[in-house]
């Protein structure tokens, strides 16, 4: 059996992995559309604070990881697939597979203004950006970064701990907006700017030019700001251009089944590139975190191996750390029709839980420096636990979460 594996990522190595246990004999490539040994992106923030060296991004430190396994590694990136033909375009050559992982990821979001394509305007998200940051982040260094979702917040304890002196530019108003709710968001907002980062909110860049080697952000409201890096941080999309044309049904992203498979016999998919069914939702919907593509990873490659599984489904939920301050969102954060919601609020503290409940269902939460009820809050919104006499206690009181994990999902309510 030949499988062919697109995207040397988590997702991608966790299957290769995975295939290599369950089928012995067969021949295994995975494609790595970068340069250097297979690595995770969850690690640049510590590269960027220099907690750890690149080698520390590396998602298997044994040099002989891969080979040990016979899995074959190419350093290429695939242009097309051709499905009737059970073919990949890589690097030039054309690669046969009998099962084919698309597991290729996503890319930063382009901004459409002038001045995007300018040296010093910059993403971060794979390691040569990060090594193109570390290179120029100084003491004084003027950072102007676009964007204040997951990645935009995650990076900024790194860029800090550089000297760097930070601009974020907010447009919607609100930080992390697709997974906080206003309160938390403003909490985030206020514990970075008393860490001395400055946060213009209802602001976007109208275009960037080079002055002199220092760029020039020309902002809505008529301002411009002075920067050395320009960091783009709008958002992902899924890397799908080389299916054009395969037959492969694509919305979002791709379209997989329970099993993993797309509407093409053979081809599977995994991680950021694939919409999967919701768990609490039924609906189909991208998910781009890492734990999410470790788990498709190898639920793909066990039915690609024959051996079936079912993906039960996405879960929602997002751990942040910005600037030290843990926040979390899970499931349906922003609430359900018809639904009720209860918080608990220390804005001096920086503690804020707020909960949504379905019925005597735990639907979604939102927390701002609660770091020890993570597991709980998961445990009951994802196994959607009945709470029974627990659900008035909490709308009471949010904080008897984990009593009310305790309680609830062991039946002794
Ligand atoms: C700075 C940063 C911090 C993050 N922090 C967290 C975090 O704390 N928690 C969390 O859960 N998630 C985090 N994420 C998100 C997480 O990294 C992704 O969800 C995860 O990497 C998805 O894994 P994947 O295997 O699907 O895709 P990726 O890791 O993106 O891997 C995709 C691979 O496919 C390759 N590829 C792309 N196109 C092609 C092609 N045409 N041909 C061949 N190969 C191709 C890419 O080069 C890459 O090797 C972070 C991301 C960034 C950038």
């Amino acid at each position: 059996m030949r499988y062919v594996i697109l995207g040397s990522g988590p997702a991608g190595v966790v299957a290769a992995e995975t295939l290599r246990k369950a089928d012995p004999s067969a021949e295994i490539t995975l494609v790595c559309g970068e340069a250097g040994p297979p690595y995770s992106r969850m690690a640049i923030p510590y590269l960027l604070r220099g907690d750890i060296e690149e080698a520390g991004t590396h998602l298997r430190k044994d040099a002989d990881h891969y080979a040990r396994l016979q899995i074959q590694l190419l350093q290429a990136r695939a242009t097309a697939v051709d499905t009737n033909a059970r073919t990949v375009d890589v690097g030039g050559q054309s690669l046969a597979y009998d099962r084919l992982l698309i597991a290729t990821g996503s890319r930063p979001s382009r901004e459409r203004i002038p001045g995007i394509d300018l040296p010093g305007v910059q993403a971060c998200w794979t390691l040569d950006d990060a090594r193109a940051i570390l290179a120029q982040a100084r003491p004084g260094t003027r950072i102007v970064q676009m964007g204040a979702g997951f990645v935009g917040c995650i990076i900024m304890e790194g860029l800090l701990s550089r000297g760097v002196d930070l601009t974020i530019l907010v447009r919607s108003g609100y930080m992390v907006r697709r997974m906080m709710n206003p309160t938390a968001s403003g909490m985030l907002r206020r514990w970075c700017e008393a860490k001395g980062v400055k946060i213009l909110t209802h602001t976007q860049p109208t275009g960037i030019t080079a002055e002199g080697g220092v760029l020039q952000v020309a902002l809505a409201d008529g301002r411009v700001l002075p920067a050395d890096i320009y960091l783009s941080a709008v958002g992902v999309d899924p890397n799908l251009d080389f299916l054009d044309g395969s037959g492969i049904a694509l919305a979002q992203g791709i379209v997989v089944d329970s099993n993993l498979q797309s509407s093409v016999p053979g081809v599977y998919a995994a991680g950021d590139v694939a919409e999967a069914t919701d768990c609490l939702t039924g609906k189909r919907q991208l998910n781009a975190i890492q734990p999410n593509a470790v788990e498709q990873g190898r639920i793909a490659a066990l039915n690609m191996a024959g051996r079936p599984a079912r993906f039960k489904g996405s879960f929602v939920f997002n751990v942040l750390t910005t600037l030290g301050l843990v926040s979390s969102s899970f499931g349906e954060w922003q609430g359900v029709p018809g639904g009720e919601s209860a918080e608990a609020l220390d804005e001096v503290r920086y503690r804020y839980l707020n909960l949504q409940f379905d019925g005597e269902r735990l639907a979604g939460a939102n927390t701002v420096g609660f770091t020890d009820h993570v597991g709980a809050l998961r445990g009951l919104i994802e196994g959607q636990v009945r709470l029974g006499v627990w659900k008035q206690r909490l709308m009471a009181d949010p904080t008897q979460i984990m009593h009310a994990y305790l309680a609830a999902a062991h039946s002794v309510a």
